[in-house]
């Protein structure tokens, strides 16, 4: 059975949510599947490392990707600038491979525009207030920084309506979300549409 192209996953929802870790328990159990790192214009936060967690850019080298098409999408999230970067996105589905990214809500509904066939999945603690705690407690971002992505918080679970899952990541049950995720990505490869009429006759002549 041929199983084409690679399938797009885009995990988003508000900072604090836990996309990093919930993707980086994913990725642990999911050997084949490949990560887009994203470029963004933000100072990297301790532990950070380039080419890993973010391509670290300066604005100049944002704008000269920018200026070649070299992002699929691109946002300002808060002052800084986070952009997909497109080769590497097209390059890894056309291997076949399947890919995982996590982009704010904005980048996740361009994504789909780019790729209608993308599986949106939006990331939710199982109460608001644990987004704050969660961001106060990572001691990375100023008390006003973070006030400020609590506002982009309500803006972004307005667009929840456009994504296909909601998965619920509750406080101290990360190893649910991972298997919950880890079900969705297995699912969305059996959907009758992801199987070519060749693939389908091949079975039926053999
Ligand atoms: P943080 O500064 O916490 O790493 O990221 C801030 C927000 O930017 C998060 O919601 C994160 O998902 C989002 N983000 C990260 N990479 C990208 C990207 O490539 N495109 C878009 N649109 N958002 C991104």
């Amino acid at each position: 059975m041929v199983y084409g192209p690679g399938l797009l996953f885009v995990v988003s929802g508000p900072s604090g949510a836990g996309k990093d870790t919930l993707v980086d328990a994913l990725r642990a159990r999911m050997a084949r599947l490949r990560y887009s790192v994203s470029a963004t214009t933000r100072a990297p936060r301790p532990g950070e490392r380039h080419g890993e967690h973010y391509f670290f850019l300066t604005n100049e080298e944002f704008d000269r990707s920018l200026a070649t098409d070299g992002f699929l999408e691109w946002f300002e999230y808060n002052g800084n600038r986070y952009g997909t970067p497109r080769d590497f996105v097209e390059r890894t589905l056309s291997e076949g491979y399947d890919l995982i990214m996590k982009p704010e809500v904005h980048g996740a509904l361009a994504i789909k525009n780019t790729f209608p066939d993308a599986v949106l999945i939006f990331l939710l603690p199982d109460r608001f207030s644990s987004l704050r705690e969660r961001l106060l407690a990572r001691r990375t971002e100023s008390n006003e920084e973070i006030a400020r992505r609590l506002e982009i918080a309500h803006q972004e679970v307005r667009h929840i309506r456009s994504f296909d899952y909601l998965v619920i990541n509750a406080e101290d049950k990360l190893d649910a979300a991972v298997t919950d995720l880890h079900t969705i990505l297995h699912a969305e490869r059996f959907r009758i549409h992801r199987f070519s009429d060749d693939s389908l006759r091949t079975v039926e002549q053999s």
